[in-house]
């Protein structure tokens, strides 16, 4: 069996048995076997699981992005790709949240509900624009790394990497160390996808049988509108995109990028992801690597087109909940805020749903309207993630096409061939 359908397999079994046990103990607290289960199970395994694909991000990130950068050469390339990606990064979230208020305000989940349960809910507080723009310049990459910070690892990264091309012989010993560490941990990554099936399981089994689906009852508008979304945006705005600019087959694209789908759906965060985000653009949709060492990780961290697309879609729903009534101006200012929020939205489960506090803010709405959603935000949180990392796909090979840095043989080859079967 390929591994993508190995992964599949657990999933839907995780999902299976979590939904069960979640019927089992309907209502009641949960049985012994139940709790036992969960304990020390899927909560232990589920968490090693997530560990160690974290532990690969930071030397991911720093290894290949000093062999990127190195790569690039001439920074006047460097600059030009960086424009081109923020600039697609930021418009893919712009038209995110764009058809995300347009639907919501046709579809019109939040009226009649009733805002009582709101009450009790106290909004954190995001962090000031200022603070995230000063925060991406490291003082200390030690540090920088062991916070996992990854703006102040990428101008790291970078900073080394130019400094490699310049530094002559000493330079070009430095880089093939570089290089064969690269190899090294891209190996890391293919050894723990293996993982992934029974990782996958355990986490999908936790998560339902804690929520099921009883949160969704009196959502269920909410709850689908954002799905509408999410599901035209990756269908439609992203394919069309792709194929307007590299005339190749987005579907082709969907498909290689699976194995990254599947691990984004089952952790809920785009951080945790990156590792097999990174693997499957090299290895599976052919993007070179000084690209895919910048826009992957760059795109992991600012590039947030589900978050975006969940706080349009909640905006309008907590307004229409609250009864109050949005302008124009105030659209404008929830395009913006959003674009600008999901840059400083950190890929980790749940924080999409604090940057909304700050969305809601700027246009005076009820902050603690975020408790009349937060029940669903768990299950929404994974499908988002989903379309947080395929627009970093569909961007990072876009780029890589415009560089002539797609190996397009690679491209279409991949459909059938399972890149992580080991001999
Ligand atoms: N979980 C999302 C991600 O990692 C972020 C969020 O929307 O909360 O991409």
């Amino acid at each position: 069996m390929k591994l993508s359908s190995k992964i599949i397999l657990g999933m839907l079994l995780g999902i299976i048995v979590g939904l069960i046990l979640n019927m089992v103990n309907d209502g009641s607290d949960s049985g012994p076997l139940t709790a036992w289960l969960v304990e020390y199970i899927f909560d232990v395994v589920g968490r090693i699981f997530i560990a160690s694909l974290k532990l690969l991000v930071v030397p991911l990130v720093f290894v290949s992005l000093v062999c990127g950068s190195a790569a690039m050469g001439e920074n006047v390339k460097m600059g030009r790709i960086a424009f081109k990606t923020l600039a697609l990064y930021l418009f893919t979230t712009a038209v995110a949240i764009t058809v995300a208020l347009t639907l919501a305000n046709i579809i019109n989940p939040g009226v009649g509900i009733d805002t009582a349960a709101a009450a009790t809910f106290s909004a954190p507080v995001p962090p000031s624009f200022k603070e995230v723009l000063i925060g991406i310049f490291p003082t200390n990459p030690i540090k920088a790394m062991s916070d996992g910070n990854m703006l102040q690892i990428i101008v790291f990264s970078i900073l080394v990497g130019v400094a490699i091309t310049q530094a002559g012989n000493a330079g070009k010993s430095t880089l093939s160390g570089f290089q064969s560490f690269n190899d090294v941990i891209m190996r890391m990554v293919t050894i723990l996808m293996h993982l992934a099936p029974y990782g996958v399981f355990c986490l999908l089994a936790k998560l339902f049988t804690e929520e099921g689906f009883s949160a969704i009852r009196n959502l269920a508008l909410y709850f689908m509108t954002v799905v509408l979304v999410l599901v035209i945006h990756a269908g439609a705005v992203y394919t069309s995109i792709f194929s307007l600019l590299t005339r190749l087959n987005p579907m082709v694209l969907l498909k290689n990028m699976r194995p990254a789908m599947l691990f984004a759906f089952s952790t809920s965060s785009s951080n945790a992801t990156m590792p097999v985000t990174m693997n499957v653009m090299e290895k599976r949709v052919g993007v070179d690597n000084s690209i895919a060492s910048f826009t992957v990780p760059l795109g992991a961290t600012i590039n947030m087109d589900g978050t975006a697309i969940m706080q349009g879609v909640a905006t309008v729903f907590i307004a229409q909940a609250y009864g109050l009534d949005l302008g124009i101006s105030e659209y404008l200012a929830v395009i913006a805020t959003a674009t600008l929020a999901s840059i400083g939205t950190a890929g980790v489960p749940g924080v999409g749903l604090i940057m909304l506090s700050m969305v809601l803010q700027q246009v005076g709405l009820p902050v603690e309207g975020i408790g009349l959603i937060i029940g669903v935000d768990r299950l929404l949180d994974m499908m988002r993630t989903v379309v947080n990392i395929t627009g970093d796909g569909m961007v990072t090979t876009v780029v890589a096409k415009s560089e002539g840095l797609l190996d397009e043989a690679v491209f279409y080859e991949v459909s059938d061939r399972d890149e992580y079967r080991t001999k």
